[in-house]
């Protein structure tokens, strides 16, 4: 078929096969599955049992909607990170100095803890400029928020509105020995900048690390934050089925009530009481009981 730009069916077949081919490289080059560790950047949230499940891979992270496309999620996701290096050219050339990522490295990480099952990466760690005579370093964290939720941050700061962006800044900092952070969230709508000057919480960082050994270690579900599936937080919770309804897991080892994550980042099968090989880790075998 040749396309005919004056012919309308053409081009609407055009606009349709552009909008298509859009989506299925936006899976392909964002979507990277399930996470072999569990997040920092998620320990802050409110419900362990969510971590739980996302830790124990009980399914896939769902992205689409009746109003978004998996697709366009992703990419909305992927907005955050494009913006991250304009925004320390901008701070680079008002005298803010960066740290160069590790070598080997293709992001500044945290030490895995928890027998190497909880890890993070954090945006950047530099120096104020030098006008302010500080010379501590400073962690930094880059993040994009839409209109409304740019609203509520500058109302409420990051701790009262972004308790899992305070959480997992606390924990880095920690991690890192440092004991402050710059917030910076860019509104994608009109592009102000939204600056906020955090002191570190280090104690904060000790619970979150606890709390996250207490879900890498939990052979069972922790306790749900609500009894219905209609409570505001579980009504946007992916696992709500698997939760509320009783909806079968996935079957892989780690949603396996046979399996235990173990040293080196590793997991068990306690049926045969050895080290699970990587790839067989994903595919789970005939004796697979959910958990
Ligand atoms: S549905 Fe509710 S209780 Fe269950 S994991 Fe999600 S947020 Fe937690
Ligand atoms: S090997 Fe089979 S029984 Fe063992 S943890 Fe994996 S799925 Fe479960």
């Amino acid at each position: 078929m040749k396309f005919n730009p004056d012919n309308k069916n053409d081009v609407d077949l055009l606009v349709d096969t552009i909008d298509a081919q859009i989506e299925d490289a936006s899976i392909e080059m964002f979507e990277d599955g399930h996470r072999d560790h569990l997040g920092a950047s998620l320990i802050g949230d409110s419900c362990s049992r969510k971590l739980w499940y996302l830790f124990r891979w009980v399914k896939p992270a769902k992205f689409d909607s009746a109003t978004r496309t998996q697709g366009q999620v992703l990419r909305l996701f992927n907005r955050g990170h494009r913006e991250e290096p304009a925004i320390i050219k901008l701070l680079e050339k008002s005298g803010h100095r960066f740290l160069p990522v590790p070598e080997g490295q293709d992001q500044h990480r945290i030490t895995l803890k928890c027998n190497g099952h909880f890890g993070g990466s954090l945006d950047a760690v530099g120096y104020l400029p030098e006008i302010f005579n500080f010379d501590d370093q400073v962690l930094y964290e880059f993040k994009t928020a839409g209109e409304t939720q740019f609203r509520r941050l500058k109302k409420a700061g990051v701790k009262a509105d972004k308790p899992l962006h305070w959480a997992q800044m606390c924990v880095y900092g920690k991690d890192k020995g440092i004991h402050h952070g710059l917030y910076l969230c860019v509104n994608k709508n009109t592009d102000e900048i939204y600056i906020e000057f955090l002191v570190l919480d280090w104690n904060l960082a000790e619970t979150m690390e606890m709390k996250a050994e207490a879900i890498i270690e939990a052979d069972e579900a922790p306790a749900k934050i609500a009894m219905s599936a209609s409570h505001f937080v579980c009504k946007w919770c992916n696992f709500k089925d698997v939760c509320h309804y009783d909806e079968p897991v996935d079957v892989n080892c780690r949603s396996c009530k046979h399996s235990k994550a173990v040293e080196n980042s590793q997991w068990k099968c306690k049926l045969a009481d050895q080290v699970i090989p990587k790839d067989v880790v994903k595919l789970g075998c005939e004796l697979h009981e959910g958990i």
